[in-house]
């Protein structure tokens, strides 16, 4: 009997679906070849790497038409994670192949062409050492919290638990004492961060506490020690993971638990192909590995609030309470900064300590226009305005990353007058500059500009893109560290300086327009909002004195008002009631289909002909479709969006799923790119 291999090639084509028949021959099978061993196999002309994704004994290829592999490589990936890629594939709309280039060994491809094979570095973990302090006494609300965790690992039970605790409240060691106890029952851990160069401290303590037991894969990693740190996960030498989304298809064996630390961070949504969402997919994870998924935030989503079961930490080991937060109303203020933040900064000045104040916008001026005829400088690429970077010279779109040096008259009627209009984070931190820093109190300016660097290719705006690189990472961690260091200083930054790092000495915290975020037409912007507050709330004070300050044009907007009570409950309770009036997730699922093309009506009937085959598969009752509907263009694409609300995610991508794929395989359309987001962010 012939043992046939499905081998899944990696290649990004879509047209190439795969997967192919190949004959094991008794030498592989010999080794161990099977489900998730990686092959190099001869495909037309070339050779390609491939994953075995099933064995058969049988195979409609002719005989001398049946082809071996090459060789196989030393490592493959686990069984468990191809069925992982396999779920990925087809909940997300996109190719088998993509999803599990997501889970091979980092840099695969390229070892394939036998530039480098395993070169074993070893510095990244010699320096982490040995095992540090020991587990701490919980309070009675932290072993409340962690017992449910321990009699489920115990019982091999799989279990969805959200662990929301206020900031400061001793999650991370709940986090700890629930690894060792998978630990000590033999199986392993993966610990999700958003940004491990926002929050390097959590990193910290795993590697204290579990020494050369941890792989850490943060982005400042080479290649060769991204594969290093691969390799002892898969050999078992390690068996916790902390990292990134990425991280969730770490190849941790007999996994026990799963966390996802500020489980509310957009972050963990991927925004290439496959748009996955590493909540969801580490949902699906712990699901079939019998393991618990432990979901961490002081302000969850109303969908996790929903789905898990929950338990509260209200207050920290240290019995600190939060801060008080006053709301600055700015409707009858002119200037950027309300007198009191003003006098509170001078405070800080004159007194120590230090501040944390948070704009989430980047550069010097949102637009600029000509005084004279009011031309508004845009990108040629996209219908958004250019914004000025002052240092830099240059105004820049922030959603293709289009440059051009910045206008000195208006090239419509070479007026010289062009005014600036808005400020962004540039902007605060030259004026706070000029107004405080005395050489004695610094201000620090932390955004995507800033740690880019000179190599700095902006990023889009919002962008939970591409995983930060290193270069990146380096600046973020560079930066927090002189802002630690220093006796005194301000820092200023967008929606980064809100995350989970942890300065004892923070005196002072200041939202300015913190109803921004609630502009944009989003049904998470309320979400998105209340947690920024909050968030930055909990960054201040945990030495002890502390105040926030919140300017904004809109004082009664429910996400602000609950944010300076520290009224997580109430908040979540408001808002899940919006969702379901609305029937917005988690009372619903929600697959964007974004059709591009150089012309509108190119791009409308695209999205008419996918509209129409969705009609025909979509069951009648709790499935409504909205659109088409124009966006904004960017970059050069004419852009329209469809958006199926159903009551079944899986139904519903598979119905968004076949209809694409039908509409894009025909001639009629071609020239328009499909987009599918199941679950958009
Ligand atoms: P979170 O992750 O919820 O923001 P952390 O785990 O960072 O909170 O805890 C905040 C602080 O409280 C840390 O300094 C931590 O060492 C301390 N801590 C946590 N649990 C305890 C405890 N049971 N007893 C004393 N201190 C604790
Ligand atoms: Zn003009
Ligand atoms: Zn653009």
């Amino acid at each position: 009997m012939a043992s046939i291999a499905l081998v899944q090639p990696m290649t990004t084509a879509r047209a190439l679906r795969g997967p192919f028949d190949y004959r094991i021959p008794e030498e592989l099978r010999e080794r161990g070849v099977g489900v998730g061993s990686m092959l190099v196999v001869p495909f037309g002309r070339r050779e390609m790497l491939g994953v075995v994704v099933g064995l058969s004994d049988r195979t409609d290829v002719a005989e001398d038409k049946l082809l071996a592999p090459l060789r196989a490589l030393e490592l493959g990936v686990p069984v468990e994670l191809v069925a992982l890629a396999e779920w990925v594939a087809r909940e997300y709309c996109s190719t088998f192949a993509r999803a599990l280039a997501l889970v091979l060994p980092p840099g695969a491809a390229r070892r394939l062409s036998g530039r480098r094979r395993g070169a074993r570095t070893s510095a990244e973990h010699v320096a982490l050492g040995g095992t540090g302090p020991d587990a701490m006494e919980l309070t009675a609300e932290q072993r409340a919290a962690i017992v449910p965790v321990l009699t489920a690992l115990e019982a091999g039970r799989h279990e969805r638990r959200l662990l929301h605790g206020v900031t400061g409240s001793g999650k991370t060691e709940i986090y700890l004492q629930a690894a060792a106890a998978a630990l000590a029952q033999g199986r392993g851990a993966i610990v999700l961060v958003p940004e491990i160069a926002l929050t390097p401290q959590i990193v910290t303590r795993f590697v204290e506490r579990f020494g050369d037991t941890v792989a850490v894969l943060h982005s400042r990693l080479t290649a060769a020690q991204r594969y290093e740190q691969w390799r002892r996960l898969r050999e078992g030498t390690a068996r916790v993971c902390v990292g990134p989304r990425s991280a969730v298809f770490a190849p941790v064996s007999r996994l026990g638990l799963l966390v996802v630390d500020e489980e509310h961070d957009p972050a963990y949504k991927h925004e290439g192909d496959p748009r996955y969402d590493a909540r969801e997919v580490a949902a699906e994870r712990a699901r079939a590995a019998d393991a618990v998924l432990l979901l961490g935030s002081a302000t969850p989503r109303p969908e996790t609030v929903l789905r898990a079961r929950t338990s509260v930490i209200a207050r920290r080991p240290d019995g600190r309470s939060l801060p008080p937060v006053r709301v600055l109303d700015m409707r009858e203020v002119s200037s950027g900064l309300h007198p009191e933040t003003e006098h509170a900064l001078a405070q800080v000045r004159a007194g120590g300590g230090k501040a944390i104040v948070l704009l989430n916008r980047r550069g010097w001026s949102n637009f600029l226009s000509c005084r004279s005829c009011g031309q508004v400088w845009s990108c040629p690429q996209c219908d958004v305005a250019l914004v000025l970077h002052r240092a830099g010279g240059y105004v820049a779109c922030h959603h293709c990353g289009h440059r051009e040096v910045a206008p000195a008259s208006c090239s419509v009627c070479a007026s010289t007058a062009v005014a600036r209009h808005g400020a962004g984070t540039e902007r605060l931190a030259h004026d706070l500059t000029s107004l405080f820093d005395d050489g004695e109190c610094p201000v620090f300016r932390l955004d995507a500009d800033v740690v880019a660097g000179a190599s700095g290719a902006p990023r889009a705006a919002g962008a939970a893109g591409a995983e930060p690189d290193a270069s990146r990472a380096e600046g973020v961690a560079r930066l927090l560290a002189r802002f630690a260091a220093a006796e005194r200083g301000v820092l200023v930054g967008t929606q980064m300086v809100a995350k989970g790092h942890d300065f004892p000495d923070v005196r002072l915290g200041v939202v300015l327009d913190a109803d921004a975020t609630l502009r944009f037409p989003d049904f998470r912007a309320e979400e998105r909002t209340f947690a920024l507050v909050a968030q930055l709330a909990g960054r201040v004070g945990r030495g002890g004195e502390g105040a926030v300050l919140v300017q904004t044009i809109a004082p009664q907007a429910r996400a602000i008002a609950h944010a300076s009570r520290h009224d997580s409950a109430g908040f979540l309770a408001a808002e899940l009631e919006r969702r379901r009036a609305l029937s917005y997730p988690p009372f619903s699922q929600l697959v964007r289909i974004v059709h591009g093309a150089d012309t509108v009506p190119a791009a409308r009937a695209a999205a008419l002909a996918v509209r129409e085959r969705m009609l025909d598969a979509l069951p009648g009752a709790g499935a409504t479709l909205l659109g088409p509907a124009p966006l904004f263009r960017l970059r050069g694409r004419e852009r329209q969006v469809l958006v199926l609300k159903a009551a079944d995610r899986r139904l519903a991508a598979a119905v968004v799923g076949a209809a694409v794929h039908e509409v894009a395989s025909g001639r009629a359309h071609a020239g328009v790119s499909f987009s599918v987001d199941v679950d958009p962010q």
